[in-house]
């Protein structure tokens, strides 16, 4: 049996920023992944500028784009522009950016094993082991980066209490006006119920998407047609289409149980609203390392600290996106209309680039519209 200060289960942004992490404080670490690497997964590959400022590594080798506009329509009707003040999302491709990600924790130190499926857990006196084809490893410290769906979740009975549904795919610049999306992307707010449409500019594609409520899922494809219609684009030239689930939960949600810490999707830290989940995957693997490296350092007795820490980092966030989700769902109308107000956009712009922590900091009169938007939702929840 091989014996490691921690164990990393899966190598998406969350687990090998851990491992990075983890590395980089002096542990011995294991981080594993089922795929043999660079990999792709279903996704969107928008990195908002406050994910960025929580990496400790640049992403500059693998970012594409630049987004610092953004198109907001309502059910492809009335549209209108808003940004032109600076950068607000990267754009990347997720096979690069996750073997980047990757290859920054092996130069920190951490040992990857790609092509290894974990097929079980066991948690023992102060120890959990992983195995893993015919071999095994021990540590005091699991942390589960095994996305939605995952094995550790599951053992430790900790998953995902609701799902959300995206489906996505690539058309190629050759199909469509590349100076039309350049630094642009498009979201549509109210045609598919439970969340919104999607274009990103790519380096030589555009990714275009739908996601919404999980009872959406039969009806993604047909979500899919009609946006790239609305946009211009050829629905017969959409390659890799690809769906997937987005895992969601509620502030208080268990996410650690012993030795055993869930970070990024495995903890189901999706934002509700975004549909965005690296950022947080980013936000819970530095607290599942701090607290782990805590522990091992002799520093704390226990991994307790981490379900607090991350409940005090993305709780509010986390409940006033519920919010408005309930309330976009609610008026669709009325909630484009806020957004489209030019302050309201100046509070998006500040959260989006990291310079606001939380809308709700916002001062003055702006204040206002955003009240608005949380009474509503309160309401729908209710
Ligand atoms: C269609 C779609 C679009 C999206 N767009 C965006 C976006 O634009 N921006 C954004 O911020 N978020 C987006 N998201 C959400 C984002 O993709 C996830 O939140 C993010 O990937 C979570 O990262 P993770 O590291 O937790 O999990 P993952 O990226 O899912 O990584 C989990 C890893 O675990 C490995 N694994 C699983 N089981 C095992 C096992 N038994 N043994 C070993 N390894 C295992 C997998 O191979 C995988 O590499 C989107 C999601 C979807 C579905």
């Amino acid at each position: 049996m091989e014996r490691f200060d921690a164990i990393v289960v899966g190598a998406g942004p969350a687990g090998s920023t851990a491992a990075l992490r983890l590395a980089r404080g002096d542990a011995r670490v294991l981080l594993l992944d089922r795929a043999r690497f660079p990999r792709d997964k279903p996704c969107g590959g928008g990195l908002t500028y406050r994910a960025v400022c929580e990496l400790p590594v640049s992403v500059d080798p693998v970012v594409e784009d630049v987004v610092d506009r953004v198109e907001l329509s309502l059910s492809y009707r009335t549209r209108v522009e808003r940004g032109g003040q600076g950068p607000l999302v990267l754009m990347t491709q997720r096979h690069r950016l996750d073997a980047h990600l990757a290859e920054q924790a092996v130069a920190a130190g951490a040992e990857f094993r790609d092509g290894v499926r974990a097929t079980a857990l066991e948690l023992g006196e102060g120890q959990a082991t992983i195995r893993f084809g015919g071999s095994a490893a021990s540590a005091p410290v699991l942390i589960g980066a095994d996305g939605v769906n995952g094995l550790t979740a599951r053992t430790v009975g900790l998953g995902a209490r609701s799902h959300g549904v995206a489906l996505e795919g690539n058309v190629p610049y050759a199909h469509t006006r590349e100076e039309r999306w350049r630094g642009r992307a498009a979201v549509d707010l109210g045609a598919v119920p439970g969340g919104y449409a999607w274009v990103f500019p790519k380096g030589d594609h555009v990714n275009v998407g739908v996601g919404g409520w999980e009872s959406e899922g039969p009806r993604l494809r047909e979500h899919l047609e009609r946006a790239c219609s609305a946009y211009g684009l050829p629905s017969g030239r959409v390659d890799d289409l690809r769906g997937y689930r987005l895992p969601m939960r509620r502030a208080g949600d268990p996410v650690q149980r012993g030795r055993v810490l869930l970070v990024g999707d495995a903890a189901a830290l999706v934002d509700p609203l975004s549909g965005d989940g690296i950022y947080e995957a980013f936000v819970s693997a530095r607290l599942a390392s701090e607290a782990a490296l805590e522990a091992l350092q002799g520093g704390a007795a226990t991994l307790d600290a981490y379900g607090p820490r991350l409940d005090a980092a993305l709780g509010r966030s986390l409940a006033a996106s519920w919010k408005a989700k309930y309330a976009l769902e609610r008026s669709p109308r009325v909630i484009y209309g806020i957004a489209r107000i030019p302050l309201v956009w100046g509070v998006i712009a500040a959260f989006l680039r990291g310079d606001l922590a939380h809308p709700g900091e916002a001062r003055g009169i702006v204040r206002a519209p955003l009240r608005l938007v949380e009474t509503i939702g309160s309401r729908t929840a209710a």
